[in-house]
């Protein structure tokens, strides 16, 4: 097995690279040339936003070193504005690599969940209201600094 490479190959129809075509719609709270940040549609809390960079990489095995940095560089921002708006300071950074850890959509993301690793809800179960995840998108979009 290759160390620099992820064992699944990337599938150009996973719902996130759909996303980046413009294919689907998402709540975007932030985007620049290299990565993009949405809310997360089964959240784990409220507030949970995901972080994915505009590369086509299964897992961070994947990710190049540009990318690395672009997307941690947002996930900075988000986490930001995930502070503002929810006024907590306890935001739990989580990414799984492979499906034996739990990964369901196989394009690179970041979590970033306004929680307590003690309270964290159940993950990818329940769906979000829209019109809440639109509201939320707004107000942490609001709240990014460049
Ligand atoms: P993972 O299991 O780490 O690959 O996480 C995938 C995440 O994507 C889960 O938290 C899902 O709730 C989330 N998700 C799946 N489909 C969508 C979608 N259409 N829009 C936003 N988030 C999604």
């Amino acid at each position: 097995m290759s160390q620099t490479q992820s064992i699944a190959t990337y599938d150009d129809n996973n719902i996130f690279a759909k996303m980046l075509d413009g294919d689907i719609p998402y709540h975007k709270v932030y985007e620049d040339d290299k990565t993009l940040a949405f809310m997360d549609i089964m959240p784990q809390a409220k507030g949970h936003v995901l972080v994915i960079p505009k590369q086509k990489a299964v897992d961070l095995a994947d990710l190049e070193p540009e990318y690395a940095s672009a997307i941690l560089m947002t996930a900075k921002k988000v986490m930001a504005a995930q502070r503002q708006v929810f006024a907590r300071e306890g935001i739990v950074q989580m990414q799984l690599n492979g499906s034996e850890a739990g990964q369901t959509v196989f394009h690179y993301h970041i979590h970033l969940i306004p929680s307590s690793i003690h309270e964290l809800g159940r993950h990818a179960v329940t769906q979000a209201d829209n019109a809440e995840l639109a509201k939320l998108a707004q107000q942490l979009a609001g709240k990014i600094i460049e």
